[in-house]
């Protein structure tokens, strides 16, 4: 095909909502997918995302027949199961979607945007000449046969394996590889359940050291006797299997007596920071590729929506000004930031937090109220956290000799905060990047010592 201006790969979350905004923004759009059409959509997730999600983005809420169910909330238990909270409001508001359902639609959407839809399609690799990304190697799976398709532009989209930005050379200066620790192995599945679930419009999630460690497991109601269950794990050296782990904690508690499985699958999720930059000379990195993920709880759906959007938004004035250099794309990272990024990035503190806590510690900041749902609330909706901590508190891990733990509190409080002012001047042109980048290092190197003493 020839003249095309932006080539999307990877027809998930992220790429369709890229395409779809790129198509009407009036660019000539093709988007690729490894997958059949009718297979797109299909993903290892937990489908839960926010009503606000919807409003911001403009898109039309869900139908009936794209979702499982309504949440109107969390509840968060401690690792020993003895304290919880429900954590509503709002921002918690939200939809456990239908996940097929809802990818279909937004491929739909695309396509009756204009979009030209390349399905069972695989890229292969950027194809860079002069400095530039001018389009990609791929592969056509119904032939067999390998192609070449070039564009102004290319957004990779394709998800956590990230084929394009994995490819790119040095001089395109974005960061190609993810450390390990910054990354959650999960295992998930969908149950009928042969007992009704006590509070069908709450999420349940656990953070428990012992059996998920760095991360934690989930069930979400997916109507009264239909659950959505998995469990995440960081991968640092000698991390369990999610599935083992899964069955031996998880599924034998009694609520998953008699139940049945629908499907399951196992899938990777990136809780950090976004990339520090997700351009480069005529390329643009969208959704977990570019690791725009909420750190604490691995929602990537919104997000992935929003950097779509906003990518396409840049690429359409960029591709005006026949501009499609880093320098003419950088306001897609000042725009992402803005809106989600610097979030993300006081969340992947929030994160270290959590996984150098032990469980006992983590009992105690709730069985005390060190964290209360008033916190965990703000904290989801990227405010400054204070930890709410009493006098009797106080006494309390003073008696308890658990003053590290207060100091950890406190440390944690603060460089969020400085996470969040940093992020504030997140240069508006790629001249002042590297002085930024190099103070980011710095910053989360601090969080990983401060947070452990
Ligand atoms: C177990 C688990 C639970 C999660 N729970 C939630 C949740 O409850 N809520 C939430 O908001 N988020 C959740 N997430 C995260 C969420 O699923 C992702 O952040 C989101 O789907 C990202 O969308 P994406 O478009 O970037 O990538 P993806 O949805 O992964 O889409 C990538 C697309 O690219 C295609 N592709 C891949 N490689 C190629 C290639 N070489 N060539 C062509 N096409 C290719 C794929 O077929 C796919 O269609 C969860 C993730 C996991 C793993």
């Amino acid at each position: 095909m020839k003249d095309l201006d932006v080539i999307v790969a990877g027809a998930g979350t992220g790429g369709s909502s890229a395409a779809k905004a790129a198509a009407n923004a009036g660019l000539k759009v093709c988007l690729l997918d490894t997958k059949k059409r009718k297979d797109i959509g299909k993903k290892i997730c937990g489908d839960a995302i926010g009503r606000h999600h919807f409003k911001a983005l403009g898109l039309k809420d869900p139908t009936s027949d794209e979702i499982e169910c309504v949440m109107e909330g969390i509840r968060v238990f401690s690792p020993d199961r003895q304290t919880s909270y429900a954590v509503k409001g709002e921002k918690l508001y939200g939809y456990i979607l239908n996940r097929y359902r809802f990818g279909q639609r937004l491929v739909k959407e695309a396509v009756g945007a204009g979009v030209y839809l390349y399905d069972e399609t695989q890229v292969l690799e950027p194809i860079i000449e002069e400095g530039f990304v001018r389009g990609v190697t791929a592969k056509d799976r119904k032939t067999g046969k390998k192609v070449e398709l070039r564009a102004s532009l290319v957004v990779d989209a394709t998800g956590f394996f990230a084929t394009i930005r994995r490819k790119l050379k040095p001089e395109l200066d974005i960061e190609t590889s993810v450390d390990n620790k910054d990354v959650e192995v999960c295992y998930r599945e969908i149950r009928r359940l042969k007992q009704p679930l006590d509070e069908p419009s709450l999420c349940q999630i656990c953070v428990t050291h012992a059996i998920t460690p760095g991360g934690y497991y989930w069930i979400f109601p997916e109507g009264e006797d239909k659950v959505n269950v998995g469990l995440g794990v960081a991968m640092t050296k000698g991390f369990p299997n999610p599935k083992e782990q899964l069955y031996k904690h998880v599924i034998s508690q009694p609520l998953f007596v008699g139940s049945s499985v629908i499907n399951g699958g196992s899938w990777f999720v990136p809780t950090r920071r976004p990339l520090d930059s997700m351009v480069g000379n005529g390329i643009m990195i969208v959704g977990d590729a570019a690791c725009q993920v909420n750190p604490i709880h691995g929602g990537g759906i919104g997000p992935s929506m929003i950097g779509g959007s906003l990518a396409a938004e840049t690429a359409a004035r960029a591709i005006e000004k026949s501009d499609v250099s880093r320098e003419g794309l950088w306001e897609y990272n000042v725009s992402y930031i803005r809106k989600y990024g610097s979030k993300q990035a006081g969340l992947e503190v929030f994160r270290i937090l959590l996984q150098k806590m032990s469980d006992e510690d983590l009992n105690y900041g709730m069985h005390y109220k060190l964290l209360t749902e008033e916190d965990l609330l703000r904290t989801s909706m990227g405010e400054n956290i204070h930890f709410t901590i009493t006098e009797k508190a106080r006494r309390m891990l003073k008696g308890l000799k658990k003053i590290s733990l207060l100091k950890r509190l406190r440390s944690a409080a603060n460089i969020m905060r400085e996470v969040k002012n940093w992020y504030e001047n997140y240069p508006t042109s790629p001249e002042n990047f590297e002085e930024w980048r190099t103070g980011t290092k710095e910053i989360f190197e601090k969080a990983n010592t401060k947070l452990t003493e």
